[in-house]
This record gives structure tokens, sequence and C-alpha cells, in this order.
């Protein structure tokens, strides 16, 4: 049992939008157990959207199309389905109303041509899109074939795709194994440490096999493994990834979703403590990166974004003498931005953070890259030296990368101290 995806839109065709439907279409089946062998981007265009949709249908035994069922002129998914699967478009009322509704709720009239997102293929089942206009459609082809229709909207295909598609086509088509898989999060080491550090896992491991996958200042692991329950897939993952951490410890920092800046804000919640972040290189990604997750009022206080050297002097009480002693990226000029920062703002740690982003402004002596990172608390001030290789937004990004990871075993330390 095979499926295809059919991606519809010419902006996917120019290279406007990326294709991130079928990504996201491909991971969920394969997670689902269902197997996908093709992959097809069609413009709108009627002729082209047909051909490709007779051909899928001809070698797939499930069609997952994205795309072209909005309300506009080249929306052309639902005309062209009903067509190829010879069934009449009818007017379904129920769906007319919701859209209708929608535009009410918005203080909107719907304008006429939403009508048309009303007109489905005779006998297609309605998957209710309550975060958009247009709904999506199971239809059913020949030979207990399947076509599947979903609006392009990333948001609105994603839930629509695993909360109503994917349970509908494992009842359907009886599918009994599945691909669990989980992803384990490091950082403060390189992918050849790692490789190092887990090789004889990932080499000897084969359910759930091991991969390492690289990220700009992290590198994730991902175990899959194939079983035919949740259940079972978990207890696999829940006993390789306790051996990974035996292994691996404080570098491991995260799981799945997680983001670095929501383990650090669970860190500071949980020792009660306040945050401020001086930022020059970084340009305040630091602060933004903090203030991602939402609750974060609750320990960010305030971030001081100090690109010149009179900044560093006017805002935080950097001394000049210091400054053109040592230069402005250097490790005393950091940490008198951390302690200055942390005496100005009144929190319990502050963070200071100067460097070359590049790509000019770099030396010898001081190379693009260069940047240095101070964390002052009621202990004192600490610091380290990095020297990062990328082009400057990746260092900008490495450099944030680094400060919020000092952080957090900075907060791990604590607390193990602690415990201890
Ligand atoms: P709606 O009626 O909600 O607009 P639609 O089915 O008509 O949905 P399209 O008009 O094809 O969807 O696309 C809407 C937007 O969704 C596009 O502008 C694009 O930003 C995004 N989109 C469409 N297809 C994809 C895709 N394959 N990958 C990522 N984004 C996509």
């Amino acid at each position: 049992m095979g499926a295809e995806i059919l991606t519809i839109g010419t902006e996917l065709l120019l290279g406007q939008t990326i294709d991130t439907n079928a990504a996201y279409v491909a991971e969920q089946l394969a997670a689902a157990g269902i197997d996908v062998y093709w992959k097809t981007t069609v413009g709108d265009n009627e002729g082209r959207i047909g051909e490709a949709l007779r051909q899928a249908l001809s070698r797939s035994e499930i069609v997952i199309a994205t795309g072209g069922l909005g309300p506009t002129e080249d929306d052309l998914t639902c005309r062209v389905i009903a067509a190829v699967l010879a069934r009449p478009l009818v007017l379904d009322r129920t769906v007319l109303e919701s859209i209708r509704r929608r535009f009410a709720d918005r203080g909107l009239v719907m304008s006429k041509n939403n009508e048309r997102q009303a007109l489905i293929p005779e006998g297609a089942t309605v998957l209710p899109n309550p975060r958009g206009t247009a709904p999506g459609l199971l239809i059913p082809a020949r030979d207990g074939r399947m076509v599947v229709a979903m609006p392009g909207v990333p948001s609105e295909m994603q839930p629509m795709l695993t909360e109503q598609v994917i349970p509908r086509l494992r009842k359907r088509f009886e599918i009994g194994a599945r691909i669990g898989s989980r992803i384990l999060k490091t950082c403060g080491i390189t992918e050849s440490q790692l490789d190092e550090a887990i090789g004889d896992l990932a080499r000897s491991s084969l359910n759930p096999t091991i991969a390492l996958l690289a990220h700009p200042g992290e590198i994730h692991i991902r175990l899959t493994v194939k079983t035919k329950s949740h259940e079972e897939a978990e207890r696999h993952l829940d006993g390789l990834e306790a051996r990974l951490r035996e292994r691996l410890g404080a570098l491991l920092y995260g799981r799945d979703g997680e983001r670095l800046e929501e383990v650090v804000g669970r860190l500071l919640l949980d020792a009660g403590q306040t945050v401020a972040v001086a930022e020059s290189c970084t340009g305040g990604l630091v602060c933004h990166r903090l203030t991602n997750p939402s609750g974060s009022s609750a320990y960010v206080v305030r971030g001081e974004m100090v690109y010149s050297n009179r900044a560093k002097e006017d805002r935080l009480g950097v001394p000049h003498e210091l400054i053109a002693r040592h230069g402005a990226v250097s490790r005393a000029v950091a940490e008198a931005m951390a302690s200055g920062m942390r005496e100005a703002a009144g929190t319990d740690l502050a963070l200071g953070i100067t460097g070359i982003a590049g790509p000019g402004g770099g030396s010898a002596e001081k190379p693009v890259g260069l940047t240095y990172i101070a964390i002052a608390s009621a202990e004192g001030v600490i610091s380290r030296e990095w020297r990062f290789l990328g082009d400057r937004e990746i260092n900008k990004l490495l450099a944030s990368q680094a400060a919020l990871d000092m952080v957090r075993r900075h907060l791990m330390s604590r607390r193990d101290a602690t415990l201890a």
C-alpha cells in the first residue's frame, strides 16, 4: 500500500514558497506506518493538475493533495478532482453555513466567490477546518483508492492531517505497524565528538535506529522505532533514551519540540531567579529568545542593546579606560557588561555578550567570530571565550546559543549543588 503526495500551487514551482507541506505530510505518514513512494508538485493549471492526479491514482492507493482549495479562480483542486473521479460538484449546505458563520463572527459579509468552497464532489467526506474557510475532503476513487484534499496553508493543513486524515486512513487501510520517533537535543558538543561518545550504540542499535542531525549550535539525535503499538514504541524509545542520558548527561538539554530558551526559562522559574541581558554583537537576539516562551515575564527583567562603546559606558557603567585598554571585544568588557547590567537591573543573573559577528571587523589577534560571554551572579562573574566560524547571522545565532547554554549549565550546577 503506497501513498503519493501532490502539492499544488504555481508559487511552489517558482520557488517563492518552500514546499514545507510535502515534508510535513511525508513525515507524518511515515510515522503512521504509511509508505510514501511518490511526491509531485504541480502549478495552478487545470490540465496539469488533472494529469498529475490521474498518474498518481494509477500507481498509488492514497493520494494526498494540498493547496488550491481557496475561493479564487486559480483554486482548481476541487473542480479537477470532481472531473477526474467523474463525480459532480454538489452544494454542501453545512459547509456553506459554516463559511458564512466564520465571516459573520469576524463582522464581515461573505463574498460571493466563497460560495464556491461549498461545492464539493458528490460522495466526499467533508473534513471541517476550524482555522480557515476551505474544508478538507476525503473522496473515494476506483478500486478502493482514496484522494485526500487539504488546504495549502500549513497551519490549517497540519492539524487536519494529524487529527482527521491519518486516523481515518489507518482505520480504512487497517495499518498495524507504526513508526515512533523521538528527537534528543544536545548542545555544546560537536557532531564528531557526539559520534565518538555514542557511535557504538548508533551502530549496534537497529530498532530503534539512531541518526545524528546537525543544526547551528546543536546536534539532534533522532531515535526511530517500528512497532505494533504506540505503547511498545514508547517503551523502546524510553529504554534507549535512558542509555543515551547516562552517556551524555548535561550535554542533552531537551526533547522533541522543546527549545533551549524554554529549558532555560523552566530552570530560572524553578530556581526563582531573574535575569537581565546586556548584548552587543547579538543585537538583542538573546533577549528575543528568552522572551519566546509565554510566561517569561516571571524571570526576564530587562535587556540592553549596547552596540557602541559609548552605550556600554553610559548604560552599563563600563569604564572608558577598560574599553581603551582591552578593546570592546574582550573578556574584561564582557565581565564589566554583565556586572553593570546586574547592578542596574537588580537581577539574580545578568549576561554580558560582546563579539565580532563579521564579515568585517576582524584582525589577526581578534578574528571574526571571537566572542566573550560573561554571567554575573551573587557568586561572582564567570566568563568564556568562544570562536565561531559561521557567517554574520550564524555567528549571532551561535553566540545566543552559547549564552543560553551557559545560563542553563550555571543553573543546573547550582541546582545539583543544592541537592547534594
Ligand atoms: P486557503 O483557501 O485557505 O487559502 P488553499 O488551499 O487555497 O487554502 P493555496 O491558495 O494553494 O491554499 O495556498 C495558500 C498559502 O498556503 C500559500 O500562499 C502558501 O503560503 C501556503 N502554501 C500552499 N502550499 C504550500 C506548500 N506546499 N508548502 C508550504 N506552504 C504552502
